[in-house]
């Protein structure tokens, strides 16, 4: 008998109370014990990023009481960082974290779902995601690969990079070899440097030996446990390419969807809780690791200057004319982060900017 036929019946035949008792027992017999696999993009442990996504999978078995069991499997446990997304779209794993701009070669619409250059800070993308069109066009795009995303967590505006010669224009950047993924990458290649795409494991020995020039990665508090200083000295900022880096979990899409709707809250909620939660941590210690890096390690901290953020800022508009170039999602992807840097980051800038200005200036900071 259909439970609606149920209750409807109970309640013709004035029989409620038998009814409702029958009602309330029947959900939790049917509440299915799930053990699925989780790979992620970055080392185990990695503070932050690495620590984040074990703490979603973590927090996922403790919401249910390990009814729901994720196996969580770091870079390199069970498939290569830049594997993660094949791996959850076969169906191998369920799901993934990582940064969604290390699928652009796939399609470059998801370097949006990261960050892009020039793009929105991690109080103005949680604006854009969640209230201004972001994630249905993520969902769009997900979808065509068999996968669903959500937010889970973030950098917060990354450091602009580290490197062993000052950067004191344009020119700067020809034939630098240097690491940083998504679009921003390609906009340091109009800019004639080689960009190279890298996993955080793999970086530091890539500096060190001298593959590679340059490099970014996230911020102070990450950047310190990396040692980059101990193989470029330059460490400058802000960063034109991650203005607020957000991290995702991918879904196969056929097991979401398979999900009932509390286990679905439940995913949710763990996922929503990371995001604020990692977000609140790189604000809580990237201040302190900076000063660590200056008095400690000899760090020579930068500016971009106005010539070379005037630069990045045409390379950009280059870049986003090719995007937009791909195909019809990807323009509408772009013309809707434009819409919400319009609209939020106009605001962003009559209150957190405004405000931060004046704070700082009175307090002499
Ligand atoms: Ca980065």
């Amino acid at each position: 008998m259909q439970r609606r036929d149920f209750l409807k019946k109970g309640a013709t035949a004035g029989a409620g109370a038998v009814a409702a008792t029958s009602i309330i027992g029947a959900p939790a017999i049917a509440q299915e014990r799930i053990e699925i696999a989780m790979v992620s993009t970055w080392p185990r442990d990695f503070p932050g990023l690495g620590t984040g996504a074990q703490r979603f999978a973590e927090r996922v078995n403790a919401m249910t009481d390990g009814r729901i069991v994720i196996e969580y499997f770091a870079a390199g446990e069970r498939v290569g960082a830049f594997d993660s997304f094949d791996e959850v779209a076969s169906g191998n794993a369920q799901i993934y974290h990582g940064a969604e701009y290390y699928w652009k070669g796939k399609h470059p619409g998801f370097a949006y779902f990261t960050s892009v250059p020039f793009g929105l800070t991690a109080n103005e993308i949680n604006g854009w995601v969640r209230f201004g069109g972001g994630q249905e066009l993520w969902d769009e795009l997900a979808a065509d690969f068999g996968l669903k995303g959500l937010m889970c967590g973030n950098t917060g505006v990354q450091m602009g990079g580290w490197f062993n010669k000052e950067i004191n224009s344009a020119d700067d950047f020809k034939g630098l070899k240097m690491r940083m993924p998504g679009l921003g990458g390609d906009v340091i290649a109009k800019l004639g440097a080689s960009p190279v795409s890298l996993p955080g494991g793999q970086i530091y020995e890539n500096l060190v030996s001298g593959a590679i020039d340059a490099t970014e990665w996230v911020g102070p508090w990450n950047d310190e446990i990396m040692k980059f200083y101990e193989a470029a000295k330059y460490y400058y900022y802000p960063g034109m390419h991650e203005p607020g880096a957000m991290l995702a979990i991918g879904m196969n899409n056929d097991w979401w969807q398979g999900l009932s709707k509390s286990d679905q809250l439940i995913i949710e909620a763990a996922a929503s809780m990371e995001n604020e939660v990692m977000m609140s941590e790189y604000m809580a210690k990237n201040g302190a690791a900076l000063t660590r890096l200056i008095n400690d390690q000899g760090v020579e901290l930068r500016q971009f200057n106005d010539d070379v953020y005037d630069a990045f800022g045409r390379a950009s508009d280059e870049v986003y004319a090719e995007v937009v170039e791909h195909s019809d999602l990807a323009r509408r992807i772009h013309e809707s982060f434009l819409q919400a840097r319009t609209d939020i980051g106009g605001w962003t800038q009559l209150s957190d900017q405004a405000y931060v200005q004046q704070r700082n200036r009175v307090l002499g900071m």
